[in-house]
């Protein structure tokens, strides 16, 4: 089984995203993502220092605002407004979790469309869905390179997707589905009846469930491509911190049966992060008349 390696593709392309932003620089354009943390979440507080961390590699700026557990939803918006009203900002994202007293939903429809590189406005869905994106979704966008950069076209294919999550499953299926993917989509989640004889029809099958190891060989077509989106701890005694990280996919358990899968870690995972930056170049873009980026 082959294996499709998220780290080496994301390298790939945050080369060419490194070459855009110094390109974007001689026209003195400086993307810029602004990036709002709010409690002491641990997990939260380590994903935006990557997130720090991948934009200063490329040369993007970042600004940062971190709030306290205790802060309103009146003082968030506050801040969103800020950097909405802020033409040298190019991308706004909230890191959630946010704390019970936040609205999640108010405050992602505040953030302005034209600086949600994060694609979870309701307007920038919208636009999805409807075939014209302005942003494509992170993780779902991550997939779609994967599958393009090695060679595994979705044109004319049967996809099912695994999953209806607002930031990975469904979006995909619409991405999936649009003309230039061109594959025949199917989207599953846990109400689906016979899932293993669905999968089994799956030329690309994406699990995005949150369960671990869940997809077997019993789901999986002779020759499929398999991508496992799944992020899931479970205890590993042997393991310094006590737990290791494994995907939806039984990775080893498919290997005689799928053409080709990815890994966890190093397979989706790395590729989020990449597309941030990718819509946060063409938020800079955007906001400068510029045509979009392609990659
Ligand atoms: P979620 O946790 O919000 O929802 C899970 C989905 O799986 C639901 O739509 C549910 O209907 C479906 N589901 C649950 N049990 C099922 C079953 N038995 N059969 C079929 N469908 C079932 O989903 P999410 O936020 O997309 O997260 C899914 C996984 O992907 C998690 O492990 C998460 O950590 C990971 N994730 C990874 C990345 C990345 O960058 N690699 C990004 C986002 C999420």
């Amino acid at each position: 089984m082959e294996e499709l390696s998220g780290t080496k593709i994301s390298k790939e392309i945050l080369q060419e995203l490194k070459q855009e932003v110094e390109s974007l620089a001689t026209q003195n354009i400086h993307p810029c993502l602004a990036v709002i943390l709010v409690g002491d979440d641990p997990a939260s507080a380590i994903y935006v220092k990557n997130k720090k961390k991948k934009c200063d590699q490329l040369g993007i700026k970042s600004v940062e605002t971190v709030l306290p557990q205790d802060t309103t939803q009146e003082e968030l918006l506050k801040v969103i407004d800020k950097y909405n009203e802020d033409p040298t900002v190019h991308g706004i994202l909230c890191q959630v979790p946010l704390p019970p007293q936040c609205d999640e939903e108010q405050v992602i429809r505040r953030i302005k469309g034209q600086k949600d590189v994060d694609c979870f406005n309701p307007c920038n869905v919208g636009l999805l869905a409807a075939g014209t994106p302005r942003y494509m979704p992170c993780t779902p966008y991550g997939i779609l390179q994967i599958l393009k950069r090695s060679g595994h076209d979705t044109k004319g294919k049967c996809c099912v997707v695994l999953g209806r999550s607002n930031i990975v499953g469904r979006p995909l299926s619409i991405m999936m589905s649009l003309k230039g993917w061109d594959a025949t989509v199917t989207l599953c989640h846990s109400k689906t009846s016979n899932l293993e004889k669905v999968c089994m029809r799956a030329d690309i099958l994406v699990a995005a469930i949150g369960i671990p190891h869940f997809v077997k060989k019993e789901h999986v077509k002779q020759g499929a491509i398999v991508i496992d989106v799944g992020i899931n701890r479970i205890d590993d005694p042997t393991s310094k911190k006590g737990f290791k990280l494994v995907g939806d996919v039984d990775y080893e358990n498919i290997s005689d049966v799928a053409h080709a899968a990815t890994p966890v870690p190093g397979g989706v995972g790395p590729m989020t992060i990449t597309m941030l930056m990718y819509n946060t170049i063409n938020a800079a873009r955007l906001q400068s008349n510029l045509p979009k980026f392609e990659i």
